[in-house]
């Protein structure tokens, strides 16, 4: 059989990928998220657009350089013809990498002299002027990027941040010639590339700019930046004939069973969204001191859901104030109230799929991450956005079953209601 599969892409973290898939599911591409790069006998699922999720982003560069790489030729070898590395689009690198680096090794790889590196997302408030990057209305070094933990952003142009993470020349595709549309913008990649330049930062600052940028790089073979230049590709590809149209990509198999909420994220969208469903539904509290006397709390809590699930959804929840979490933490230390909380998410997800339940709602990013897991889920089927940014997904490899993973700060008050009357 030949491979469905025209896009193979590279996400450097999960809820980063998810971001992708959701963009390429609503411009009408069946798309699935591998957990990771898949294990050696994972049959490639039917799809337009495969995205591998990594871990990458604030990694060694050497190691996120192995790992794309490895994600790159499970993509080959599933029959992809486009790439795509999707990173932040707030560009989180330091001068170490990662992105240079692995942009670099995928450009080799696939035998490419050039590829465009754009994390605009207009509508989302992120936007490229000659080639210095906007989150909002300030400059990204004016941001709260100035400050991140990990990746602090306080050189606002691009082409010089990128230019400190390869040795290759970067160049810069100017507002003027993304305004002036299509054949500007790759009579200008053209030039770049006959000039030597491996990297080529993108202006754009709106859904016609993205557009453009699509059409001038559809026959390239790979694109770095934000899902934001995604947008622009699936129209281009149609026109080319290599993608159908798709009035279903986001269908998901429907599945039976019962229904259950774990949040484990302690973001304020989270906390609000726990005391609307608590409200109207049965929901119990779990405190990473009560855990750290041993399983009979989870125990205790599978019980609990066993009797009431049959009469509709249960939350279980860790999250909890500013004040408790600091008060665990100081308890505790804040890596081991962390783990408690997971290991616990993690065996309540496995324990209540063995109780019957189909349709998960999960909170928490890295709640999510060790939800996946232990389920043994080694792919997701990407599904319709139940709120700007969170899909349905369908579980592959593992358990069969319905998931809605949420990044903490994401969705409505009422997510958790809206996403089990809208499961698949
Ligand atoms: P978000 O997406 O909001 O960042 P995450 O799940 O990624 O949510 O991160 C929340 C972290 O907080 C997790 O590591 C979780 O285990 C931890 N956590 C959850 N509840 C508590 C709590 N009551 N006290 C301390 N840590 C907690």
């Amino acid at each position: 059989m030949i491979s469905s599969c025209l896009l193979g892409a590279i996400a450097d973290d999960l809820t980063g990928a998810t971001d992708l898939c959701n963009t390429l599911v609503r411009d009408g591409m069946r798309t699935v998220q591998a957990v990771g790069v898949p294990p050696a006998g994972f049959a490639v699922p039917d799809a337009d657009a495969i995205v591998v999720a990594l871990k990458s982003r604030t990694i060694p560069a050497a190691d996120a350089v192995g790992q794309s790489l490895a994600a790159l030729e499970w993509l080959r070898g599933a029959g992809a013809r486009r790439y795509f590395f999707k990173y932040c689009s707030t560009f989180d690198s330091t001068d170490q990498g990662n992105i240079g680096p692995v942009a670099d090794a995928l450009l080799d790889a696939l035998g490419a002299k050039l590829a465009i590196a754009c994390p605009a997302f207009p509508e989302t408030g992120r936007s490229v002027f000659q080639g210095h990057l906007f989150v909002g209305d300030a400059l990204l070094s004016d941001s709260p990027m100035r400050d991140h933990p990990l990746t602090p952003m306080r050189d606002p142009s691009l082409v010089r941040v990128l230019a400190r993470q390869t040795p290759r020349k970067v160049g810069l595709v100017p507002f003027a010639d993304v305004e002036a549309g299509e054949a500007a913008i790759a009579a200008r990649l053209e030039a770049l590339r006959a000039g030597g330049v491996s990297h080529a930062i993108v202006d754009a600052c709106s859904d016609a700019h993205l557009r453009a940028i699509g059409e001038a790089i559809g026959d390239m073979d790979l694109a770095t930046g934000g899902s934001g230049v995604a947008r622009g590709l699936p129209a281009a590809w149609r026109r080319r004939g290599l993608l159908g149209e798709n009035a279903s990509a986001d269908a998901l198999p429907p599945i039976t069973g019962h229904a259950a909420v774990l949040a484990g994220s302690c973001s304020a969208a989270t906390l609000a969204q726990v005391e609307a469903f608590a409200a109207r539904h049965p929901a119990r509290k779990l405190s990473p001191a009560d855990l750290a006397d041993g399983p009979a709390v989870v125990e205790a809590t599978l019980e609990w859901a066993r009797g009431l699930l049959p009469s509709g959804p249960v939350l279980v929840y860790a999250s909890a104030s500013p004040q408790e979490v600091a008060a665990a933490q100081a308890a505790l230390g804040r890596a081991r109230a962390a783990a408690l909380v997971e290991e616990a998410m993690a065996r309540l997800a496995a324990g209540l799929a063995g109780l019957g339940v189909r349709r998960l709602v999960v909170a928490g990013g890295e709640t999510s991450g060790a939800v996946v897991s232990a389920l043994g889920a080694k792919a997701l089927r990407i599904g319709r956005q139940i709120d700007p940014g969170v899909p349905w997904t369908s579980t592959l490899g593992g358990i069969s079953m319905s998931l809605a993973l949420k990044s903490g700060n994401f969705g409505s008050r009422d997510f958790f209601a809206k996403a089990i009357a809208e499961a698949p």
